[in-house]
């Protein structure tokens, strides 16, 4: 039998007296108070895997009844929204609960020159949680943040100059930074690691940092403004494998849904059998670090309904950035009430010869004749079907992501 909680009984069992305060916060919730009936304690995993699972809006009535404050330092807000909609709030201390990841994860040290690459401000909180860490690691910090397109190369020349040893970004951001430096034949042969966290990993961020810096390797960590860093990874693992943290309980449920509990009794947000849409396993890492892993298997929520047929986003995209000359892909779904009245695919190419070659008319009849969905879907008015090259993407300034898909409303 596949193991369904990244902890042993033995090592949570210590630990669930945090998810027993939580679930006693939130039986005070008057939005939430009642699915939690006949559910008075939390002593074991199979009591905690019958609670019922929390989704993000759920979260949101916690926060706002429970306003929780830190016990120490201030309390921090944050947005808490994921990349689409309207900006909601999460809660930290300051720290950022980054002692126990640096406690298992060491990708910087005191020799480092670090670039915060993270956007800074606007209540996002990637970039001060990586600050946290460089705190913790004592390197050197050059917090950057983000920057805008014609000011790349003078930072690159810069971080050449800085010998910055290490960057850290969503890998949307990072993609940009490296393929501004191959581009412009820009070397940092200096740069050893490449800290990220937000999105997935994204294989072509490998092609442009073995021309950029050959010796830079990937650090990773997966988590979310609500649950905050849940696992860590190594450039020894796979991109999509990470070994949780001990104050941090995942477990698998039905569709493979990962859910996530928080043991750790700082946490502000009441973090109990949470669900980010992210689905996965339980695994060993072939990295050979003894314990339990947490292999990502992607969003579940990347299967869109369009006029009634599920659309795989993901796939879609995956194929479209493997032809040449396609760095990134994106799609772009126009509704009207409710129902999808075009379907835009976007293409970022190389700033490279490769991607003037792109043939966006005959990539648009492959798609259409390969993709159930739409050739089903808008048989009637396959006009609405477009793709085309962009400048740029369709991005969450907030954030710095770059999603897969977009929906947008038409008025
Ligand atoms: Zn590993």
């Amino acid at each position: 039998m596949t193991e369904q909680f990244s902890l042993p009984p033995e090592a949570a069992a210590p630990r669930l007296g945090v998810a027993q305060r939580t679930l006693t916060r939130l039986r005070t919730v008057p939005g939430l108070a009642a699915r939690y009936t006949g559910h008075d304690t939390v002593r074991t995993l199979d009591e905690l895997a019958a609670l019922p699972p929390l989704l993000k809006d759920d979260l949101n009535t916690a926060l706002a009844h429970l306003e929780p404050q830190a016990e120490h330092g201030a309390t921090w807000l944050f947005q808490s929204g994921g990349s689409t909609g309207a900006p909601k709030l999460g809660y930290a201390p300051t720290g950022f609960y980054m002692t126990g990841v640096h406690a298992q994860w060491q990708p910087l040290g005191p020799a480092d020159v670090f670039v915060n690459a993270w956007g800074a401000g606007r209540m996002w909180g990637a970039h001060f949680l990586a600050a946290a860490l460089a705190d913790l690691s004592g390197c050197q910090v050059i917090a950057l943040g983000s920057v805008t397109g014609e000011e790349y190369a003078d930072w690159l020349g810069f971080f050449a100059a800085r010998g910055v040893t290490a960057i850290g970004g969503t890998p949307s951001v990072l993609r940009l930074w490296f393929a501004h430096a191959r581009a412009a034949g820009l070397k940092l042969p200096a740069l050893r690691k490449v800290l990220w966290l937000g999105e997935a990993w994204q294989p072509q961020l490998a092609e442009d940092m073995a021309v950029v810096a050959p010796d830079a390797r990937r650090w990773g960590m997966f988590g979310s403004t609500e649950t905050w860093v849940v696992g860590t990874n190594t450039p020894a693992c796979p991109d999509d494998t990470f070994h949780t943290l001990p104050e941090q309980l995942v477990h698998v449920g039905p569709d493979d849904l990962l859910d996530f509990t928080t043991l750790n009794p700082e946490m502000l947000n009441p973090v109990l059998r949470y669900r980010t849409g992210d689905a996965g396993r339980i695994t060993d890492c072939p990295c050979g670090r003894p314990g339990r892993a947490m292999q990502v298997l992607g969003r579940r929520d990347n299967v869109v309904q369009v006029r009634g047929l599920g659309l795989h986003v993901d796939e879609i995209v995956a194929q479209l950035e493997r032809e040449p000359g396609i760095s990134r892909a994106q799609i772009v779904i126009t509704e009207q009430q409710g129902r999808a009245t075009g379907v835009d695919v976007l293409l970022l190419t190389d700033p490279t010869g490769l991607g003037t070659a792109v043939d966006a008319d005959r990539l648009r009849a492959e798609l259409l004749s390969a993709t159930f969905t739409l050739s089903t879907g808008f048989q009637h008015d396959p006009q609405a079907v477009r793709v085309r090259k962009v400048p740029a993407l369709v991005s969450n300034d907030r954030t710095g992501k770059t999603a897969n898909f977009v929906v947008r409303e038409e008025s």
